[in-house]
């Protein structure tokens, strides 16, 4: 069992605490519990990460954009409903949902067999995998220069998973951040001696010049640390809300919306 199986348990209060504070600030959302989608056109909750580029990322203006962001704006209006965004962080999102806060989640998301204990994944909808990264031009090359190290991981994830089970052999330690952005900064200022983060994120912020790290090691991309992401709403309780998202997925990749929101943050070549 990973930290996240425990802190679902044991964060259930906390994160219902700090989701009344963030009711309080937004300006959109009625202040009530998780939509449970009645008979009436249900305005879901859906939470997200707070900086996790090309997936969701604020931009200057605060305005969030981003893969995650535009395919559930396509998928929502293929199936005609209406949410409110709620950005909380990877983790905190991930609670909200497991303590019926927000209806659904959308955070680049892996889908793991451990995960589905406690959520219902729609089909997925990117493919990824884990990597780990270290400062541009520095010492570290490899796992193996991590001994007697300490590297930055991120609260909650796939990849702190994949750091967690790799410690011992290469004799590393971990410190435990929020969010990808502070997680990177800490290695750049060099009080991190690397970081581990999903590939394709930590390959997007290096390819915009805004963080001097490279990848030095990726997990195997056919074994238990690659996933692709999905949606998830809490198990078993939101069937409805799944099969919109299911069924506007099928849509908007028919219709070519995906590949155009796809093509706009991930160059292909
Ligand atoms: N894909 C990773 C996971 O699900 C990280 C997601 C994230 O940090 N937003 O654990």
């Amino acid at each position: 069992m990973n930290a996240l199986m425990k802190k679902i348990v044991a964060g259930a209060a906390m994160a219902a605490l700090a989701l009344g504070l963030v009711a309080c600030g937004g300006s959109q959302a009625p202040a009530t519990s998780a939509s449970t989608g009645g008979a009436a056109q249900a305005t879901y909750k859906i939470a997200t990460d707070t900086t996790f580029a090309p997936f969701e990322f604020a931009e200057s203006d605060g305005k969030y954009v981003g893969i995650d962001i535009e395919l559930l704006a396509a998928v929502a209006e293929d199936q005609g409903f209406t949410y409110t965004l709620e950005p909380l962080g990877f983790d905190a999102a991930l609670q909200s949902v497991q303590a019926g806060q927000s209806d659904g989640v959308i955070a680049g998301m892996s889908i793991t067999e451990e995960r589905k204990g406690v959520f219902d994944f729609s089909d997925s909808y990117y493919d990824s995998t884990v990597c780990c990264a270290a400062k541009a031009g520095g010492d570290v090359k490899s796992l193996d220069d991590l001994k007697g190290k300490n590297v930055a991981v991120k609260n909650g994830t796939m990849s702190a998973d994949w750091a967690a089970s790799m410690a011992n052999q290469y004799g590393f330690t971990t410190t435990t951040f929020d969010t990808s952005d502070v997680m990177y900064q800490d290695v750049e200022a060099g009080n991190s001696a690397a970081c581990f983060e999903d590939t394709p994120v930590m390959g997007y912020a290096i390819s915009t010049g805004n963080v001097k790290l490279q990848i030095v090691a990726e997990a195997d991309s056919t074994g238990a640390f690659a996933t692709p992401y999905g949606f998830a709403v809490k198990k078993g309780s939101n069937p409805e809300l799944l099969q919109k998202f299911n069924d506007g997925l099928k849509n908007v990749k028919q219709s070519g919306k995906y590949d155009e929101i796809i093509n706009k943050y991930v160059s292909r070549s």
